[in-house]
């Protein structure tokens, strides 16, 4: 078996190239007695979910072959880099395995004590948030999730769960440890407490107001709206309607808004990503359904780029440059035209590795 490659096809820029893969490298320096893989088609950057947990199942932790075939599927659907923003599992077996995609991982998830669904996180009382987020940093590999809102069930609403001071000192804490933070944020007053505390990213977001989304574009602070999942926030609104009545009309309304939020945070130039929220109540491999939805608000070329190359340098990953790890994808219609051509795809390689169907 050669682990000497060959592919010829269209790069992101539109250029045609031939591109050369060796001791899991990329090359545009011919290669003798390289395999040619591809001869025709258009070569991306391996995709990226951004927000995807391989290591959760419904109400529980996964056992390792689940995660193992969780993190497979989404290296079917072109992912070769997951960021795992927490997981009750330590997936770290699969590290530089041959055959899985790459990961980067916040450690558990951090809640608020009874503020979560139950098994998932570390939960703690605000008084212990920095000492837990320096245990979740040094669990991770360089981020840190904080639950930051869920539903109160002495109000009957869904409120921020953090003071906005503790969070601003666990934020400097993670900082410390060398790790970003981000936060589950559903509602408005979390996310803008958040924000204003320092945080690095922002997960969902469905609260976002126009001075939080100003704040966001000037300071350059992520957003992963996991937009094709809000399709949940209904079926939550119902299941809670008969006890939690203005939790289900606040659900309904975040629902009802999220087009026009994440359009105003485009427009205002806030870093979009691609995240699928896969784990648990969504099924892994669903990405381009995310790329999907996310050309609604910013159109085709805008909702790749977030599942690919601009997220890649958001997350520190080469592209297609020379000497860059072979992490790549290929299809054999055009994704810029057509997103859909991601629905078949004729190669997936991670470190010059291919991916077996
Ligand atoms: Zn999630």
């Amino acid at each position: 078996m050669t682990d000497r490659y060959h592919i010829h096809g269209v790069l992101p820029s539109g250029e045609q190239a031939d591109l050369w893969v060796e001791a899991g490298k990329i090359t545009y320096e011919p290669l003798a007695g390289a395999q040619t893989l591809a001869t025709a088609g258009w070569i991306l950057p391996g995709l990226v979910d951004a927000h995807c947990h391989v290591g959760i199942a419904a109400q529980a932790a996964t056992d390792q072959t689940t995660a193992e075939a969780n993190a497979k599927r989404n290296l079917a659907s072109g992912v070769t880099l997951v960021r795992e923003p927490g997981s009750p599992l330590d997936t770290h077996w699969l590290d530089g395995q041959p055959g899985y995609p790459r990961f980067i991982r916040a450690g558990r998830h951090i809640a608020r004590t009874a503020r979560y669904l139950r098994g998932y996180a570390n939960e703690v009382d605000p008084a212990d948030l920095v000492e837990a987020v320096r245990t979740e940093a040094r669990a991770g590999d360089g981020w840190v999730k904080l639950v930051g809102d869920w539903i109160d069930r002495d109000t009957g609403d869904l409120t921020a769960v953090w003071p906005e001071e503790i969070a601003r000192q666990a934020i400097l804490a993670a900082h410390e440890e060398g790790a970003q933070v981000t936060a589950h944020c559903f509602g408005e007053d979390s996310v803008a407490q958040l924000v204003a505390a320092g945080i690095d990213c922002i997960e969902h977001g469905s609260g976002l107001d126009e001075s939080t989304i100003k704040t966001m574009a000037e300071r350059g602070t992520p957003l992963v709206p996991t937009l094709d999942n809000l399709k949940i926030f209904p079926g939550l609104a119902d299941q809670a309607e008969a006890k939690f009545p203005i939790y289900a009309a606040h659900m309904r309304a975040l629902y009802d808004r999220r087009h026009a939020v994440f359009l105003a945070a485009y427009e205002a130039g806030v870093p979009i990503y691609a995240g699928t929220d896969s784990g648990g109540f969504r099924a892994h491999g669903t990405i381009l359904d995310e790329i999907l939805a996310l050309a609604t608000i910013g159109g085709p070329e805008f909702a790749l780029a977030a599942a690919s190359w601009r997220a890649r340098t958001w997350l520190g990953a080469l592209n297609l440059e020379e000497g860059a790890p072979a992490d790549l994808i290929v299809t054999g219609r055009n994704p810029h035209q057509d997103l859909t051509a991601l629905k078949e795809l004729s190669l997936v390689m991670v470190a010059g590795v291919l991916a077996t169907p």
